[in-house]
């Protein structure tokens, strides 16, 4: 099996593994970051920023964190020159947590470790469903000639789920002509805001949801500490009125990625984050 980095678990995530259902995962890998890097180093800064910046208890949910079972395995211990293996390890440990029954909840590292984790989704849920929150459409056939990178994920994400017709891209606001093109063609697109996603929603009612949330869809003055930033993202309460209208439905893995916390010095966008996370954690868990 993969190596495994013990962290202090995420605060409020005291289950044991084997009584948890939702159990979080860190893959800080970031070898294909185009810009800048160093969303290696988000898992245990979010635990650490956590651990003295907030509550247990959601007043958005009116639930503490205490309340479900959620275990922190810890970290995967990633090669990070080589990403196919990294991506190999990830896949592994992930198809280990969905073999026992857990919904993984992922913190990466740069978007391309959605890939091995969405596979494995797809592989229990043929008809799943994912939904990416990003300012990037990540629609790229190749970057710097290379087909697996962060830049590429969501055209190797069509190619899993064999279809676009599944992914949907929502408040997206960059993207090579050829991209938006693509996306235009074969992807369900919700360019700027996520309205018109929300009104669309309630017809995924009873289909597997992925949930994959890029930090850099936040605005920049909220999240600068992200390896792309965009300028014109969302805010936090545009962002919990997804959260709220997915708590109806059948979420069965998340991650959240593209946390760079070194680029801000301020420490602002690691606490934000760890917030989002607290907030995914809780949709994540409630039944
Ligand atoms: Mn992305
Ligand atoms: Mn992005």
């Amino acid at each position: 099996m993969p190596e495994r980095i013990p962290r202090q678990p995420f605060e409020g995530c005291i289950a044991t593994y084997a009584e948890a259902n939702v159990v979080i995962i860190g893959a800080g890998f970031d070898g294909t970051s185009s810009y800048r890097p160093g969303s290696r180093f988000a898992p245990q800064a979010l635990r650490a920023e956590a651990l003295y910046s907030q509550e247990n208890y959601s007043p958005y949910f009116q639930q503490d964190l205490t309340d479900f079972k959620i275990h922190d395995w810890g970290d995967l211990d990633l090669p990070f020159g080589e990403k196919h293996r990294a991506l190999a390890a990830i896949q592994q440990q992930i198809r280990q947590l969905f073999t026992d029954g857990k919904k993984p909840a992922v913190i990466g590292g740069e978007h391309l470790i959605s890939l091995p984790v969405i596979e494995e989704a797809q592989r229990i849920y043929p008809n799943l469903v994912v939904v990416q929150l990003d300012a990037h459409l990540d629609l790229m056939d190749e970057l710097f000639g290379e087909r697996l990178s962060h830049g590429t994920v969501m055209r190797r994400v069509v190619e899993v789920l064999g279809t676009g017709e599944r992914l949907y891209q929502v408040a997206i606001r960059s993207g090579s002509r050829e991209e938006f093109a693509f996306a235009r063609k074969h992807t369900q697109l919700y360019p700027f805001t996520t309205r018109e996603f929300l009104k669309h929603l309630p017809a995924l009612k009873d289909t597997p949801i992925y949930l994959s949330v890029d930090l850099d869809v936040f605005d920049p003055s909220l999240i600068p500490g992200t390896g792309t930033p965009e300028a014109g993202g969302i805010f936090f309460p545009e962002f919990m009125e997804v959260l709220k209208a997915l708590l109806s439905h059948q979420v069965i893995a998340l991650d959240m990625v593209e946390l760079s916390p070194k680029i801000d010095p301020t420490g602002n966008s690691t606490i934000h984050a760890a917030k989002i996370f607290r907030e995914m954690l809780m949709m994540l868990a409630i039944d």
